[in-house]
């Protein structure tokens, strides 16, 4: 027979904490409790199958249910001395719904269950209460047709205003025993005219509704939409918790309280929490009466003069304390408890790991492992890598008043404030000028980088959390609030409109790309801080990681950001970037536009001496760090002028024809940019572009090398080989280019040369590839790109579906798709070592900054990640976890 009943209670205890997916997580924590020898008010769980069952076999119950429910009643009633619906001594009942995971949006706790006109009396005399009685009596109906009956709570409310206002009556505790009996008569009346049938009045049969309810719940929407955002599945089904009723609202020397074993908000090694006299459930989160603090030290420094409950029940609190330590320790980690005294004697109602800010989780990991309480892998795994994106940007002052002007998506975290900018060519101006800038867009394209990269914030008023402003400020780590739809970016007149008020240029806002606030002015800010914590940890997981961390980066600053957080290296040099910084554009364009061989080597002589310095300023900063720097990668069209305005520009500096010009960009016009004469194929076509770069990095390592005693060695990466014979003909030249270097400075250089991954064709060649190349960059983004045939660009407007309707789990785009494009990560890596036992193997691109395509990256003996500099922290505590396979952050 199948056991679908668990008692706990003292002596009787079936469950423990392990059994949390059968029992529930407050079921099993419950059952723990009470075998830790805690007072904890006896009870049983219904378990989690009863619900699975219940809904496979159309919302009935297993035949043995009822039997096993009535023995586990008889059982409890022993332990309490009482019989659940004996008219002279009741048993009362709270029933109380617990998943594994707690979750908003199933049915809220019924207490005081079993009562009726009959057994109220008996609660009357036994507590010689009899306000007392007929006030939990009518606190039942209340919420038990609320709650199981679906009878709008509204109603209940309103009598009891309308009662007041008929009596003269102003509070709640103004009624006694003889209004509450009244107000219980017309409760029920009020009930039985929305139901058209009596409330019921039979213990069992209210009993029996309240777990109907509980299972039903499991169902409803709100519960089914909450699964579904948190990834939970519906067949873990929830359990029921049927537990004795204690009250702590027997009078002043009863009272309920919750607490935190460690504060909750900022780690502090101290009981945390609050309580009410004379109060049941939930009142004390109600918000209906002010809670006082549990210890003396936090009612001081809360400067609250309502006592604590260490000063009017020292008892007590120290019983509490003691059970609090007892729980942490068993638990090793921070508790969240509810509990109630009953006329003096204290009893346990709740224990789970408590939910915690950031900053709490560092201290208290940090802490615990220094206690000897955890281990230290265990306080790594204790962190969520992704919270730490909150510790790395400014954020708004949460004491700041703010004037808020409209709400888009937090497209990507941090606060900034800035005078508003509508191109981004005005945002690098102002930028020079030393002013601050929110470039404000309808939105943004790849020719707006260079204003972004100016900009403190993005703002737009389309697109989603993957359209180009949100994807690329990530990356940046800049502050983006997109798609604010609300505002209306007039651009013609350059002003925006926002909460019907007027912003021209100039004007200042401040963003929150965290919350996805706009608001009006400057707002105070908090400095992102590393606090010690948040170090210490940070160096645990270093010692644990075999993965290296590298960074995406190609200015300055991005590389002393990347750099102060970490980072061991730099995995992707974008030398495009580059391309478009101040007028170097217009000597691109004269590149591209040039006619003959003659006029492109000329505007390649301009772009040379910048591009070296900005190698020579990287490897500076690199010190001996790997710099991976990739050749010319986007599709022409990029770089292309696109005005009027523009083409002048060019021809003038040209000294050619604009109408010329014109028809010359015309002709590099492609059908699909994306598949066109990009990467590699751009190489081949100019092939000087590709000296031109090589002889800047050469140049630069050879001129950085000089000054000190280890060489720089740069990684020379050649995008988008589909074909060996691609890369060989590129490598040719770099390595033509290297020999002239080393003639002309009498040195002899150290680099290597490798490609991306980023075609199937590449990934499936490896092996013949890998003869050519020293090293595989996995370009995650392209490779996904390509192996989905899906375009980036334009995934918004059908993947968020394919999410919605199951189709696809998680957007591939940011999670890496481990069975598709992960298979031809591991094929390549598998057959590149054939060749090349040693070939260095890395990804770069979003994925990189993920933890779970990093935990692929490492189950598939990838030597590195490479990701965006704010991400640098996330990807070195991601790495360690999956060493430790996976993280374990308990809040559950
Ligand atoms: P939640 O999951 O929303 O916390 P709970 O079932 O834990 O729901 O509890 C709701 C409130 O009812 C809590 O304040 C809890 O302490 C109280 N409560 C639950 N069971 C009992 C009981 N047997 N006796 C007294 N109070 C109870
Ligand atoms: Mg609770
Ligand atoms: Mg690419």
């Amino acid at each position: 027979m199948t056991k679908w009943v668990y008692i706990f209670g003292e002596g009787v205890t079936d469950g423990d904490a392990s059994m949390r997916n059968l029992l529930g997580g407050k079921g099993a924590n419950l059952a723990e409790m009470a075998r830790l020898g805690l007072p904890v008010p006896p009870g049983f769980t219904i378990t989690t199958e009863v619900c699975t069952q219940y809904y496979k076999g159309g919302e009935s119950y297993p035949s043995e249910l009822d039997a096993q429910i009535n023995a586990a009643l008889e059982t409890v009633g022993k332990l309490t001395g009482r019989t659940f619906g004996d008219p002279a001594n009741p048993l009362l009942l709270s029933v109380r719904s617990g998943a594994r995971v707690s979750m908003p949006g199933m049915m809220d706790t019924v207490l005081n269950l079993g009562l009726n006109d009959t057994t109220v009396a008996a609660l009357a005399k036994e507590s010689n209460d009899e306000r007392f009685a007929y006030d939990s009596y009518r606190r039942f109906i209340q919420m038990y047709s609320d709650v199981v009956l679906n009878v709008d709570g509204d109603y209940f409310e309103e009598i009891i205003e309308d009662y007041k206002d008929e009596h003269d009556l102003v509070l709640d505790t103004d009624l006694s025993a003889e209004d509450w009996k009244k107000v219980v008569v017309l409760f029920k009346a009020k009930t039985e005219e929305e139901l058209g049938k009596p409330f019921p009045d039979d213990p069992r049969e209210q009993l029996w509704g309240a777990i109907g309810a509980v299972f039903g719940s499991w169902m409803l929407p709100r519960a089914q939409t909450y699964r579904r955002l948190h990834d939970l599945p519906s067949d873990w089904g929830t359990a029921v918790n049927v537990q004795a009723m204690v009250f702590g609202n027997m009078g002043d020397d009863s009272a309920t309280g919750v607490a935190f074993s460690r504060n909750p908000s900022n780690g502090e090694n101290a009981l945390y929490g609050e309580y009410l006299i004379n109060a049941q459930g939930e009142d004390v989160v109600a918000g209906i009466r002010t809670p006082q603090d549990i210890t003396e030290a936090a009612r001081i420094a809360a400067g609250s003069d309502k006592p604590s409950l260490e000063a009017t029940m020292p008892q007590m609190y120290q019983q509490f304390a003691e059970a609090c330590k007892k729980l942490e320790t068993h638990y090793r980690d921070m508790q969240d408890m509810e509990f109630t005294i009953e006329r003096g004697k204290l009893w346990m109602l709740q224990t789970r790991n408590g939910k915690r800010t950031l900053k709490a989780a560092l201290k208290i990991a940090v802490d615990m492992a220094d206690e000897g309480v955890i281990s230290k892998e265990e306080a790594v795994k204790r962190i969520d890598p992704t919270s730490l994106d909150q510790l790395l940007h400014p954020t708004i002052d949460p004491d700041a008043e703010i004037d808020e002007l409209a709400t888009g998506l937090p497209a990507s975290p941090g606060a900034a404030s800035g005078a508003i900018v509508f191109n981004s060519d005005e945002a690098e101006a102002e930028k020079a000028d030393g002013k601050a800038v929110v470039l404000c867009r309808v939105e943004t394209s790849p020719e707006d980088i260079h204003g972004m990269h100016a900009a403190e914030g993005i703002l737009t008023s389309r697109g989603g959390m993957t359209s180009h402003a949100a994807v690329v400020a990530r990356g940046m780590g800049k502050p983006c609030v997109a798609g604010a739809g609300t505002i209306r970016m007039d651009m013609r007149n350059e002003v925006m409109v926002a909460d019907g008020r007027t912003f021209k240029k100039g004007d200042i806002i401040t963003i929150d790309g965290g919350s996805g606030q706009v608001i009006a002015g400057q707002v105070k800010m908090r400095q992102p801080e590393l606090s010690g914590d948040f170090k210490k940890l940070m160096q645990w997981a270093d010692n644990i990681r075999r993965l290296r961390v590298r960074t995406n980066a190609e200015t300055p600053t991005d590389v002393k950001v990347a750099l102060s957080f970490g980072a061991e290296g730099i995995g992707l040099c974008r030398t495009e970037h580059m391309f478009f910084d101040g007028d170097r554009i217009t000597s691109v364009r004269e590149m591209i536009l040039a006619d003959t061989l003659q006029e492109r080597r000329a505007a390649l002589d301009k772009l040379l001496p910048m591009q070296r310095g900005d190698f020579i300023e990287i490897f500076e900063l690199m010190d001996d760090l790997p710099v991976t720097i990739r050749l010319l990668d986007p599709p022409l069209h990029e770089f292309l002028p696109k005005t009027d305005a523009e083409i002048a520009e060019v021809a003038k500096h040209m000294g050619v024809d604009a109408e010329d010009l014109k028809e010359r960009a015309e002709e590099l016009h492609e059908f699909n940019p994306m598949l066109g004469n990009r990467g590699c194929r751009l190489l081949i076509s100019y092939p000087e572009v590709a000296e031109m770069q090589a002889r800047a990095i050469f140049e630069a390592a050879a001129e950085v090398s000089k000054s000190r005693s280890v060489q720089v060695k740069p990684e020379v990466m050649v995008p988008l080989v589909g074909l060996k014979a691609e890369l060989d003909e590129v490598k040719q030249r770099i390595e033509a280019m290297a020999e002239a270097v080393e003639a002309e400075k009498g040195i002899k250089l150290d680099y290597s040369i490798g490609t991306m991954i980023e075609l199937p064709r590449a990934a499936l060649q490896s092996e013949e590839i890998a003869k050519s190349a020293e090293f595989f960059s996995f370009g995650t983004n392209d490779l996904t790109q390509t192996t989905f045939g899906i375009s980036r660009d334009d995934a918004g407007s059908f993947l968020g579906k394919y999410q919605e309707k199951g189709l696809i789990e998680k957007d591939p785009f940011i999670t890496l798709d481990s069975d598709g494009v992960g298979e031809l990560i591991k094929h390549a890596a598998e057959h590149g070592r054939k060749t090349r036992p040693n070939i260095k193997l890395g990804i770069c691109g979003e994925h990189g900054g993920d933890p779970a395509s990093i935990a692929f990256c490492e189950e598939t003996g990838l030597d590195y990640v490479s990701c965006s500099p704010f991400r640098v922290p996330v990807a070195r505590l991601a790495a360690a976890q999956a060493v430790l396979k996976g993280a374990d952050t308990g809040t559950l």
